[in-house]
């Protein structure tokens, strides 16, 4: 294993990035589970991943992870080279154009971050975004909403990279936004994006944040472990009432656990494994399927191999990188 990492950091091209070697991706989860990256990559900007991108061989697979809310890493890691955006990618700058605002945001740059940045600048209508625990990336990539508000109703413009590492400008047409979906092909890389704001008054804006941060804290466990929503809801029907009906609320197997409190977010009560986490989502899905005849589809990405090393998919499986 050590001389075959050994191999692949010896193929990678020079960056002004970081390259670590058999990196631990739990911490950067917050279902807190999940095996090592073969290779940890932070670039130190985009024109460091766009000539990482350029030069890699392309035998070489990539993911891309942003801040881990929505990800089950499984207990055998994740092959070839896992990619991180750091500080370079945080970007969050607001232009006014009359009473519109445009907000320039890095893919790195956290929901919260941008969602307080803008109460202070006194731009309204990305409050959503304080309810999100992710990156715009990840937004972007999964067209993350809440509250009435999505990506969708709030991006004029977004920028990625290919595989190759080239430049790719892209109207909302492009991004092509779905519930929970966007069709920007999957292995392109979100570098940034441009958001549209209206003028309200910071004390507005922190009032609406206020009330979605306490609707959160009754409704979702947000303390705990946990990836979000499991789920995504079927057509016409919700995830959370489909799994309550077939009797799934508070189910368990081994370190994993459906939550009491919404029964379509997993919980990592403290020894879980990835396995015993997708292992109860499968298991929620037979007995949802059983019970409703709805055959639930994941939310959450399901990324690398198993302990067993095989990548074999489960049910539905969508796994796959960025
Ligand atoms: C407690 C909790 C509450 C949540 N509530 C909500 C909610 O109300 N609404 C909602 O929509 N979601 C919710 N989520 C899910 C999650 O926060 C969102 O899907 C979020 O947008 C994921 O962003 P991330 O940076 O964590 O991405 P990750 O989870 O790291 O990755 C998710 C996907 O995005 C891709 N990705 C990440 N960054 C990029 C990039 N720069 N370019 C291309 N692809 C990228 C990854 O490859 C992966 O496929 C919740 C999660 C938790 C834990």
């Amino acid at each position: 294993m050590a001389a075959a990492r050994h191999d692949l950091m010896q193929r990678l091209p020079k960056v002004r990035g970081e390259y670590t070697a058999d990196a631990p991706l739990a911490p950067f989860a917050w279902l807190r589970v999940g095996g090592a990256a073969e290779i940890l990559f932070r670039p130190a900007d985009g024109v460091d991943l766009a000539d990482f991108l350029a030069a890699k061989p392309g035998d070489i697979a990539v993911t891309l992870i942003g801040s881990g809310s929505n990800i089950l890493v499984r207990d055998g890691g994740i092959a070839g080279v896992v990619i991180r955006l750091g500080a370079a990618f945080r970007e969050c700058r607001v232009a006014w154009q009359n009473d519109s605002a445009h907000v320039h945001v890095g893919a790195g740059a956290s929901d919260i971050s941008v969602a307080r940045h803008c109460r202070d600048a006194g731009v309204a209508g990305l409050e959503f975004l304080s309810g999100v625990p992710g990156t715009i990336g990840g937004a972007l990539r999964m067209n993350a909403g809440a509250y009435g508000c999505e990506m969708a109703d709030v991006t004029l413009a977004a920028e990625a990279l290919d595989a190759a590492g080239g430049r790719h400008p892209l109207a909302p047409r492009d991004l092509g936004f779905a519930y929970r979906h966007s069709a920007v092909p999957a292995d392109f890389i979100f570098l940034s994006a441009v958001l549209e704001g209206r003028r309200d008054e910071p004390p507005a804006i922190a009032e609406r944040m206020a009330e979605i941060e306490s609707n959160r804290e009754d409704s979702q466990p947000i303390r705990t472990r946990t990836g979000g929503s499991t789920f995504t809801n079927p057509p016409g029907e919700k995830a959370w009432q489909l799994i309550e009906r077939a009797g799934c609320r508070g189910l368990r197997r081994g370190g994993a656990m459906v939550s009491e409190k919404h029964c379509n977010f997993l919980i990592n009560t403290g020894g879980a494994s990835a396995a015993d986490l997708e292992g109860l989502g499968e298991e929620i899905r037979r007995r949802v399927k059983r019970e409703t005849g709805v055959t639930l589809e994941w939310e959450i990405r399901r990324l690398g191999r198993h302990a067993d090393g095989q990548t074999m998919r489960a049910g539905n499986g969508q796994d796959g990188a960025s």
